[in-house]
C-alpha cells in the first residue's frame, strides 16, 4: 500500500472516532445483540430495525478502544439496507483484509483497517460489532462474545 494511500486509511479511522456514524440506542430496533471482547475489555451494542430481510436501520452503543469503535462505526454505513447474506459477504472480505493486510483493487472504507493485520490481538477488536451484528440477524440476542469465535 502506497503510503499516501494509508494515510488516507488512517484518516478514515480517525474520523470514525472523531465523529462516529449511528451511535446510540434505535429504539424501533426489533434485534438486539451485545458483543463482548474480554481480551481488550471492548463492549458493543448492535440495534437494528429489520424490514423484511433488510436492514432498514441500525445503530450501535457500546465503549472500548479506538479499533472496536471506529469499525463498529463504519460496519454501520457498511451494512445498512443490506441483507443478511449481502452482510456475512461484506463481513468475509472485512475478515479476509483484516487478517492478511491485502486490501481490494478499488478504493474501499473497509480496507482502512488493513494495518490491523499487523497486531493479531486486535483484530478481534475490529470484528466486534461485526459479530454482533451477524448474531443480531440470527436472532440470536445471546452474548457475541469474540472468544467463541477462534477466526
Ligand atoms: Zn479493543
Amino acid at each position: 500500500m502506497s503510503a499516501d494511500l494509508s494515510e488516507l486509511y488512517q484518516q478514515v479511522i480517525l474520523d470514525h472516532n472523531k465523529r462516529p456514524r449511528n451511535r446510540g440506542k434505535l429504539p424501533t430496533a426489533n434485534r438486539v445483540a451485545h458483543g463482548d471482547n474480554p481480551t481488550c475489555g471492548d463492549q458493543c451494542n448492535v440495534y437494528l430495525r429489520l424490514d423484511g430481510d433488510r436492514i432498514a436501520e441500525i445503530s450501535f452503543d457500546g465503549s472500548g478502544c479506538a479499533i472496536s469503535q471506529a469499525s463498529a462505526s463504519l460496519m454501520t454505513t457498511q451494512v445498512k439496507g443490506r441483507t443478511g447474506p449481502e452482510v456475512e459477504s461484506l463481513y468475509r472480505q472485512f475478515h479476509h483484509i483484516v487478517t492478511s493486510g491485502e486490501t481490494p483493487d478499488e478504493i474501499s472504507d473497509l480496507a482502512a483497517f488493513a494495518g490491523v493485520h499487523t497486531f493479531p490481538a486486535r483484530i478481534k477488536c475490529a470484528t466486534l460489532g461485526w459479530h454482533a451484528t451477524l448474531n443480531a440477524l440470527k436472532g440470536d440476542a445471546a452474548d457475541a462474545t469474540t472468544e467463541k469465535h477462534t477466526d
